[in-house]
């Protein structure tokens, strides 16, 4: 091979190095960018969803698949999770108070708080 050409391919090698460093050091930062808004996202999912009697927060959003209905949410889901705006771990929203309560701290959808307040 003549050598300018070798030269030529070593310099386009050289160059897709770098053009594949960037593009990994880019989906590095889009990956670390995405992992601190999920974990913002479950921040605030959290401070939003937890019980009001003990304060356990939802772990988590629903993930549920199309058509999956939600017994203490008004309506269905209709498209695959993550839903940030629907809780887990068993928390139910209160008919009285309107907050969330944990399975221990609610009875038929009222919660322990609201409780002590029947008469
Ligand atoms: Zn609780
Ligand atoms: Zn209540």
């Amino acid at each position: 091979m003549d050598g300018w050409k070798g030269r030529i391919d070593h310099w386009l090698e050289k160059e897709r190095e770098k053009r594949e460093k960037v593009a990994a050091r880019e989906t590095e930062k889009q990956k670390r960018r995405r992992e601190k808004e999920e974990a913002e996202k479950l921040t605030e999912h959290q401070r939003r969803f937890h019980c009001c009697v003990c304060g356990k927060p939802s772990p988590g959003p629903f993930m549920g698949l199309t058509g999956v209905p939600i017994s203490d949410w008004p309506g269905w889901v209709d498209e695959p999770g993550p839903h940030w705006r629907i809780p887990t771990g068993g928390l139910k929203k209160c008919s009285q108070c309107g907050q969330w309560a944990c399975e221990e701290h609610i009875h038929k959808g009222i919660c322990q708080n609201c409780a002590k307040r029947l008469c």
